[in-house]
């Protein structure tokens, strides 16, 4: 029962798979990247289907990168 946190970094390339692969659509298009806004309910399909890795996860306790 991990509290999982997800978050994209500047290596996405933009392709839109998450925003549409997100069950709550809480995840956005910014200027440089696709951000992971408000409403995250932690399911992992973004993570899981990024081509590029581009989704990092981590627990909410900790801050290791
Ligand atoms: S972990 Fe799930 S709910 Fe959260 S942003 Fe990714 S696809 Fe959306
Ligand atoms: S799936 Fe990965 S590369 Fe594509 S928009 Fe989402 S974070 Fe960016």
């Amino acid at each position: 029962m991990g509290n999982l946190k997800f978050d994209i970094d500047d290596t996405c390339v933009k392709c839109g798979a998450c925003a549409v692969d997100c069950p709550v659509q809480c995840i956005t298009k910014g200027a440089t990247q696709f951000n992971i806004g408000n409403g995250c309910i932690g399911c992992g399909d973004c993570y899981s289907i990024c081509p590029v890795g581009a989704v990092k996860m981590s627990k909410c306790e900790t801050d290791k990168e």
